[in-house]
């Protein structure tokens, strides 16, 4: 057991609150239906909506953690300076806390944004205004598939591993098996040989998927 903040360390016990990522076996059907031509409205909504509150918890904590902590009894914008014991006052509804306190809600979970963040806020800027399920279902292949731009290769990592449940290199094994198929739009195939694309050119994702594949030669016969 994590040690938890003590409940006085907020205001009337009201604590931030960051959605979870989205479970790999929901995705997996989504793209297993796609691939059969199935139109699953429920799930695509239900991936669609998951990703969409993901995306507002990852964008608030990448906000929180570069210096302006929202407040979350109210939104108002808290501005602190990092220090472990600093009280932080929302000053339009006096919630409190101490940024160490504010800080270990977040930590650990994914919830930083780092090179993806215009993929993050690119997701919940169209997805609300999406027509259609096909749209729907593009943007969140489009979101699954974008990666973290960094200024060296080398710490390159898929924007999925803050999105999906799971370990990092689960993640990457997991976009690396989704199902493409007759029905599967176009898009998405190219989607996919994107990523596979930029996936190689980080040496660690390139071993990585190496050797998962090796793991299970029988599943890409006949691909
Ligand atoms: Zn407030």
């Amino acid at each position: 057991m994590m040690s938890m903040p003590l409940p006085d360390q907020f205001t009337d016990n009201i604590r931030p609150r960051w959605h979870p990522r989205v479970k790999q076996h929901l995705v997996r059907r989504l793209y297993e239906n796609e691939a059969q031509g199935i139109l699953d409205e429920e799930l695509i909504n239900a991936v669609g909506i998951g990703l969409l509150l993901r995306c507002q918890s990852i964008l608030k904590a990448t906000t929180a953690h570069e210096g302006r902590a929202t407040c979350p009894r109210c939104d108002n914008i808290i501005p602190h300076q990092w220090h472990k014991d600093e009280v932080m006052t929302c000053t339009q509804c006096g919630w409190q806390t101490t940024w160490g306190a504010y800080f270990k809600t977040y930590q650990d979970k994914q919830l930083v944004g780092g090179g993806a963040v215009f993929a993050f806020a690119d997701y919940v800027e169209h997805y609300p205004h999406a027509q259609s399920p096909r749209e729907r279902m593009l943007l969140i292949d489009r979101l699954l598939h974008a990666f973290h731009h960094e200024l060296t290769q080398l710490f390159s990592r898929p924007a999925a591993c803050n999105l999906i449940e799971g370990k990092i290199t689960q993640v990457i094994a997991f976009l690396d098996t989704l199902t493409y198929g007759e029905q599967s739009p176009p898009e998405a195939k190219d989607e996919y040989t994107a990523w596979c694309g930029r996936a190689q050119k980080a040496s660690w994702i390139r071993e990585l998927l190496q050797a998962s594949r090796q793991r299970r030669p029988n599943e890409r016969e006949g691909d």
